[in-house]
């Protein structure tokens, strides 16, 4: 068998052989039975959904529907609130392009200082161009949204308000009713970018009302490249820009991947968490325990249960890094800003000191991590802190 004749895996391959996988949030690996879904879109029922004259063609637009209705179900909205996308970035973009669309004159956008980059970006260029007016609500040292911040921002008169349902890198959870009545009651539009928490928290359009909800397959173990945007007043006909004026051939393999990735979460989230938190739990134990010094970040009590962020003192994460490298894969914040010489804008946004920031590792279990993989990999990261640690005082006291 070569690359060419291989055939479906039949199991998970999260990375190479050795190395445990524990970078959940910068991506997922995609879960056997979504795949199996996928891949049936792409070989057996791979028509043309929008060519609907023929048999090939009305299957691949059912297989979209059921997605669409799959989606709707998970998140309790009506079918035609779920608009398909490329991920949470071009969701987000979306949402943006309609609410400058709406908006006759400069949109007014709050957002918090933490939010993610493909949301801030989005809104910062937006201001560039002339289109919005940006206004930050800050955030305390456990990147908790500051209300005092938050209803001085609103009382200035805000069109759309941005924030997360939680965070990409500290994992904090916000809580988004209180958010959402301010900003109704202020008489803002609401974006909740939930691509985090997405069955992960209770995000209901029975328990909460948004404006816009974004979310991305590959965080929840469907492939990359396919997301979505949920909205009542989001009209895809609609023309900004040159957006709407032809609507393009469906991602039918994603999007049903999609749909099925949103059962799974609607079905299985609450075991998942429950199962997830325990091992983060034992995991931030055991690390504790075994490198010294360690703090915790974010929410302690009202975090994502598969994250955990931690500072090491004293041993910079570059170097953390370089000695994990092909034995533990996590990371040293969001995949957006790994590489970067700057110290994180979530840091920074929760005051924490340069020298802090940079020891600062994130990591985040999933689906199939075990408990063997969580006890490895505390040895494994623990071992790494401390030689670390261990190097530089000999270098420092030479
Ligand atoms: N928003 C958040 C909170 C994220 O974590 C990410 C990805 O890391 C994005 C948006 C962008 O998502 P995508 O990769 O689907 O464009």
């Amino acid at each position: 068998m070569n690359e060419f004749t291989q055939t479906m895996p039949s199991r998970v391959v999260t990375d190479r052989k050795s190395a445990i996988y524990l970078d959940h949030h910068a991506t997922t690996p995609v879960d056997p039975r979504i795949l199996a879904i996928a891949v049936n879109a792409m070989t057996s029922e791979f028509g043309n959904a929008n060519g609907i004259e023929n048999v090939h063609g009305e299957t691949a637009a059912a297989l979209v529907a059921r997605a669409r209705q799959q989606v709707a179900d998970s998140l309790a909205v009506e079918p035609d609130e779920v608009h398909f996308t490329s991920g949470s970035t071009e969701a987000i973009q979306l949402a943006l392009a309609h609410a400058v669309a709406s908006k006759d004159g400069v949109l007014r956008v709050a957002m918090s200082r933490v939010e993610h980059r493909a949301v801030i970006d989005t809104v910062c260029h937006a201001e560039r161009l002339g289109l919005a007016k940006v206004f930050w609500v800050e955030v305390d040292q456990h990147a908790r949204l500051d209300f005092a911040s938050l209803n001085a921002v609103l009382d200035q008169g805000i069109d759309l308000l941005c924030v997360m349902a939680a965070n990409n890198e500290v994992g904090t959870v916000y809580p988004l009713e209180q958010i959402a009545d301010g900003a109704h009651a202020a008489g803002a539009a609401l974006l909740v970018d939930a691509t985090q928490a997405i069955g992960r928290i209770e995000l209901s359009a029975t328990a909460l009302s948004w404006d816009y909800l974004i979310l991305s397959g590959h965080k929840i173990y469907a492939p990359k490249g396919v997301g979505a945007l949920i909205s009542h007043s989001f009209d895809p006909t609609l023309q900004f820009g040159l957006q709407g004026a032809h609507q393009p051939t469906p991602n039918v393999a994603g999007i049903a991947a999609l749909g099925m990735a949103c059962r799974i979460m609607k079905e299985e989230g609450n075991a998942e968490s429950a199962r997830l938190g325990a091992l983060r739990d034992r995991l931030q134990q055991k690390l504790i325990a075994l490198a010294g010094p360690v703090t915790v970040n974010g929410d302690e009590n009202n975090r994502l249960v598969h994250n955990l962020h931690v500072a090491a003192p004293g041993a910079p994460n570059d170097l953390v890094l370089a000695r994990l490298r092909g034995r533990v894969s996590i990371s040293t914040g969001s995949a957006c800003n790994a590489g970067a010489q700057e110290p994180s804008h979530v840091l920074q946004a929760m005051g924490l000191a340069p020298d802090v920031a940079e020891t600062c590792l994130r990591i985040g279990l999933g689906r199939f991590t075990s408990e063997e993989d969580v006890d490895r990999a505390a040895i494994e990261i623990a071992d790494a802190i401390n030689d670390v640690r261990k190097t530089l005082s000999g270098v420092n006291n030479a």
